[in-house]
C-alpha cells in the first residue's frame, strides 16, 4: 500500500505492480500529488510562456518581424490547467493498466500494516499485508511569524495567481523563487526578489549565481541580497512589509524559504516510524524506515526535495520491499535544475564543497560563445563550469548556466554514474552544432587541451 500518489508514490505502483505485488495508493487530493497539480508542471507550463515570450521579443534580430506581443492571462491560466489535466489523466491511466487501485482518502497508520482511511467523514480500514511505501511528500514552511494567508502566498498558489500581477515579492532566492521571479519579470510583472544570504541561488557554485544575479537584473527584477523581511501585513488587495527598514508595498508576497515534510496526522508513532530534527523520516540506504515493512520516499526523506528523486526513490524502496536486489540512489549525483531564464542546472560537488572535501581541484568554465551553437542559437552568455580532481580525473561537479542547461546537465550526471571522468567525456564524440558541444569542450579544458576557446 502506498500512501500519497506524487512522482514518488505512483512511479513505486507501478513497478511494484510490475513486480506482480497487488498494489493499492491512496490519495488525499489528486492523483499526480503536489508536482503534478501544483508545483513541478504548472511552474513549468507558465515558464514556457515566459520563454516564448522572450524569444518572441528577439524575434527581430532574426529577421521576423511581429506585433508587440501582449499576454492574455486567463489564456496562460487555462493553458496550465490544461496541461495538468492531461498529465494527470496519463498517471490515472497508467495505474489503471497497471491494476493499482486508486483509493481516495486521507491514510494514517494504525500499526501492524493497518492503514485506516478516512474520506468524507467515513473511515475504512485496510491492511498491507507486505509492504507501506509513505510518499506524502512536503507542504511550504511560511516566514517564522507569518502565517499564509491572503496576500502572503506560497510557491505553489504563485503559479496559479487570478491575474497577471502588476506588482509581486519573492522571499528565497532559491531554485523556486528565481523561477518565479524570472516567470513574472518576463510576463510584465515588476518583481523584487529578496534573499537574506548574500547571493542568489545560494546553493549553486559562485559563478552561476554572479551569472544568474546579472541575468535577473537585466530582466527587470530588482535583487536584494543579504536582507531581510519584516513586519509583513497581508491587506485586502496588497500586502505590507519592510526590507531592512525601508517599507514596501506589493500585491503579491511570495514566500519561497523552504518546504517540510507533509507528516502532519500520518500515525507515524503508532508505527514506530521515527523522525530526525529537521521532521524528516529517518530511512537507510533503501529507504526502510524504523518500522519494519515500512519504508519512505521522496520529500518525506533526505537529499534534495526532487520529483526525480521521489520516483527513483519510489522504485528503490518497491524493489526492496520485494526482495529484490536493488541499487542505492547516489545523492550526489542527483540533477538539479532550475528553470529561470536563463536555465541553471547542477550535478555533484562546487567548486567550494570540492576544495573543503580536501581535493586537489581542477575547475574550467568554458563559455557558450566557444562552440558554434552559442552563435547559431543565439546565447552566446551561457557557461559550463567543470570540477575535476586532478590526479585521477574524476569528475566531481557540473555547473552550467544558458540555453537548455536543465536538459545538458544530464551529460555530466551520464558520465559520473558510468565511472567516466572528464578524460573521458573529453573523448566521447559530440554532436554539431549543440550546446552539448560546450560540455565536451568544458572536459577537454579541465583535462589541458580545450580546441575551441
Ligand atoms: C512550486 C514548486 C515547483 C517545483 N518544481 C520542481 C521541478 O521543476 N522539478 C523537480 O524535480 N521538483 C520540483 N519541485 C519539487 C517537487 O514538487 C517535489 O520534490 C515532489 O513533488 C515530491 O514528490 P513526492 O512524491 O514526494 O510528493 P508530492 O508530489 O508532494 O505528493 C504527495 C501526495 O501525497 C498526498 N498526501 C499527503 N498526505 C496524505 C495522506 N495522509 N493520505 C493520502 N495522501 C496524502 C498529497 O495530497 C500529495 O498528492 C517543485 C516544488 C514546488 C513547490
Amino acid at each position: 500500500v502506498i500512501v500519497g500518489s506524487g512522482p514518488g508514490g505512483y512511479v513505486a505502483a507501478i513497478r511494484a505492480s510490475q513486480l506482480g505485488l497487488r498494489t493499492a495508493i491512496i490519495e488525499a487530493d489528486r492523483v499526480g500529488g503536489r508536482c503534478l497539480n501544483y508545483a513541478c508542471i504548472p511552474a513549468k507550463a507558465v515558464l514556457h510562456v515566459a520563454d516564448v515570450l522572450q524569444s518572441t521579443e528577439s524575434a527581430t534580430e532574426l529577421g521576423i518581424t511581429v506585433g508587440k506581443a501582449k499576454i492574455d492571462f486567463n489564456k496562460v491560466q487555462e493553458r496550465r490547467a490544461q496541461v495538468i489535466t492531461t498529465l494527470t489523466g496519463g498517471v490515472g491511466a497508467l495505474l489503471t493498466k497497471n491494476k493499482v487501485e486508486v483509493i481516495n482518502g486521507r491514510g494514517r497508520l494504525e500499526g501492524e500494516g493497518r492503514i485506516s482511511v478516512e474520506s468524507d467523514g467515513s473511515a475504512q480500514e485496510i491492511r498491507a499485508l507486505k509492504a507501506i511505501i509513505l510518499a506524502t511528500g512536503s507542504i511550504a514552511k511560511p516566514l517564522p511569524g507569518t502565517p499564509f494567508e491572503d496576500r502572503v502566498i506560497d510557491t505553489e498558489k504563485a503559479w496559479a495567481l487570478p491575474e497577471l500581477p502588476t506588482t509581486l515579492a519573492v522571499v528565497g532566492a532559491g531554485a523556486s523563487g528565481v523561477e518565479i521571479a524570472s516567470a513574472y519579470a518576463r510576463l510584465g510583472s515588476k518583481v523584487t526578489l529578496l534573499e537574506g544570504l548574500d547571493r542568489v541561488t545560494p546553493a549553486e557554485d559562485t559563478d552561476i549565481s554572479r551569472l544568474a544575479e546579472r541575468a535577473f537584473k537585466k530582466q527587470g527584477i530588482d535583487v536584494r541580497c543579504g536582507v531581510k523581511v519584516e513586519d509583513v501585513r497581508s491587506l485586502e488587495r496588497s500586502v505590507k512589509f519592510s526590507v531592512d527598514g525601508e517599507a514596501l508595498e506589493v500585491e503579491w508576497l511570495v514566500v519561497a524559504t523552504g518546504r517540510g515534510a507533509d507528516t502532519k496526522g500520518l500515525g507515524l508513532d503508532a508505527a514506530g516510524v521515527q523522525t530526525s530534527d529537521d521532521g524528516l523520516i529517518s530511512v537507510d540506504a533503501s529507504l526502510r524506515t524504523t518500522s519494519a515493512g515500512v519504508w519512505a520516499i521522496g520529500d518525506l526523506v533526505r537529499g534534495p526535495a526532487l520529483a526525480h528523486k521521489a520516483s527513483d526513490e519510489g522504485i528503490i524502496a518497491v524493489e526492496d520491499a520485494a526482495g529484490h536486489d536493488t541499487h542505492a540512489l547516489d545523492i550526489d549525483n542527483i540533477p538539479r535544475a532550475t528553470f529561470c531564464s536563463p536555465n541553471i542546472a547542477t550535478v555533484g560537488l562546487t567548486e567550494a564543497d570540492a576544495i573543503a572535501r580536501g581535493f586537489d581541484v581542477i575547475a574550467v568554465s568554458v563559455p557558450f560563445s566557444a562552440v558554434g551553437a552559442g552563435a547559431v542559437y543565439g546565447d552566446r552568455t551561457g557557461m559550463v563550469k567543470l570540477i575535476g580532481e586532478r590526479r585521477y580525473g574524476a569528475l566531481l561537479g557540473g555547473h552550467i548556466i544558458g540555453s537548455r542547461a536543465t536538459d545538458l546537465i544530464q551529460q555530466v550526471a551520464d558520465v559520473r554514474a558510468l565511472e567516466g571522468g572528464f578524460p573521458e567525456l573529453a573523448r566521447i564524440c559530440h554532436g554539431h552544432p549543440t550546446f552539448s558541444e560546450a560540455v565536451m569542450e568544458a572536459a577537454r579544458a579541465a583535462d589541458g587541451w580545450l580546441i575551441h576557446g
